[in-house]
């Protein structure tokens, strides 16, 4: 999986964030926190 927010290679470990019906996993607290913000800006 590819963290959306920084295009970072991460796992599949840990709880995902879904969006539009797909699961984001992400590196760190502070992506998360971006992508919950504002999930459109990533996933265009
Ligand atoms: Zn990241």
């Amino acid at each position: 999986m590819k963290d959306p927010v920084c295009g970072m290679e991460v796992g599949t470990k840990g709880q995902p964030v879904i969006h539009g019906g797909k699961e984001y996993y992400f590196c760190c607290a502070t992506c998360r926190w971006a992508f919950e913000q504002n999930p459109d800006e990533f996933t265009k």
